[in-house]
């Protein structure tokens, strides 16, 4: 079992007379500026532009800076912003402006581990990976807890850089759940292949393939939807709250047996080797490079991805089950 990090093991002294720029103010920018100011930091926020978020920060008690302001005297510097956009803030907004030795600080380590941004030599840089989305960060923390977070060092000048990561994650309330010690290249790589191979593709090509597997066999597509994708939610609950074993306990005994029987032969050694073929190209940098180039382009792929999704049979009578279902829903 891997050492988890809780409230005790996290001192907030060793940053506690720091400046902290949080760059960016969106999902987890807004999330850890709000909880680490309330857990008494001294916290400024970096943007680049007088938009969205440079309003919501000024409504919300900041007086956002922008972002070579907020690094120029900055001891801690936290990129916050979308990891397609951080190369190009770090080497026109922050390099040339930043404190020497400040640490870089980051909520995910691909910019870092496919080297896209290559701190200097003199900075820590270190990670806090929250295991949940920004609103979450801060309403766990608001009602006194916290979402769990993984940490992780790539580079410790001074000796104390697991230190600080531990206490900017006390800052956001991850300690009082539990933090786990990884790498930045466990992280990115863990991450991304979850993301790719279960819980965003391979989910959804599951969910599709099924559906239209009934469709094309002539079954009425509203009833295909209720059992292919509409009831996963009970299912994934089920695991979530009480494991895999409580997910099994829970249904039928013809659903046991069925799906442990017929599980194995949809989910074979192909698929297998397939996730390995997947982690692969995740593990040589081939997924980065690919995915660079495609944001470089204006993400042509993604767009069209999409609006295919978008039209398809499956999302119309989605759409409609979901009206229906609003609308069975008791008004309390
Ligand atoms: P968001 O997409 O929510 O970031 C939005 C912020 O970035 C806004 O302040 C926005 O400013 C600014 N921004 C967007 N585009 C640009 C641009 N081109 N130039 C300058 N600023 C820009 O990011 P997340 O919070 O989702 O992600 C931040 C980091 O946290 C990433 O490293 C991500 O991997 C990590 N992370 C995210 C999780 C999540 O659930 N979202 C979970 C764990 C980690 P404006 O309003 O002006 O557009
Ligand atoms: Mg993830
Ligand atoms: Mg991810």
């Amino acid at each position: 079992m891997s050492k988890i990090f809780t409230d005790k093991d996290a001192n907030l002294d060793v940053i506690k007379d720091k400046k902290i720029a949080v760059l960016g103010y969106g999902s987890q920018g807004r999330a850890w500026a709000q909880n680490l100011k309330d857990s008494g930091l001294n916290v400024i926020i970096g943007l680049e532009r007088e938009g969205k978020s440079w309003e919501l920060a000024k409504n919300e008690g900041f007086t956002p800076m922008h972002t070579k302001d907020a690094v120029r005297d900055a001891d801690i510097i936290i990129f916050l912003v979308p990891d397609m956009v951080q190369r190009t803030l770090w080497l026109e907004s922050v390099k040339p402006y930043m404190k020497k030795g400040a640490d870089l600080v980051f909520a995910h380590g691909f910019n870092i581990h496919y080297g896209l941004i290559q701190p200097p030599n003199d900075s820590d840089v270190y990670m806090i990976a929250p295991k949940g989305p920004g609103p979450t960060v801060r309403e766990y923390y608001k009602a006194g807890g916290g979402v769990p977070a993984l940490v992780a060092v790539h580079q410790d000048v001074s000796g104390k850089a697991l230190q600080k990561a531990l206490a900017i994650a006390r800052g956001i309330g991850a300690t009082r759940a539990g933090v786990i010690h990884t790498t930045f290249k466990e992280e990115t790589e863990t991450d991304l292949f979850g993301e790719q191979v279960i819980l965003v593709g391979g989910i959804m090509e599951l969910m599709k393939a099924a559906f239209e597997t009934l469709v094309e066999e002539g079954y009425q597509p509203e009833v295909a939807y209720f059992e292919t994708i509409n009831e996963l939610k009970m299912l994934v609950d089920l695991v979530y709250e009480k494991g895999i074993t409580g997910m099994l306990k829970a249904v039928s005994d013809t659903a046991k047996y069925g799906g442990l029987t017929v599980g194995k032969f949809i989910i074979n050694q192909d698929v297998r080797n397939r996730m390995k073929e997947a982690l692969q190209r995740i593990k040589s940098g081939k997924f980065a490079e690919e995915w660079i180039e495609e944001y470089g382009k204006g993400m042509p792929t993604v767009i069209n991805g999409l609006s295919q999704i978008q039209n398809s049979l499956e999302e119309k009578i989605g759409a409609q089950l979901r009206d229906l279902i609003q609308k069975g829903k008791p008004k309390s």
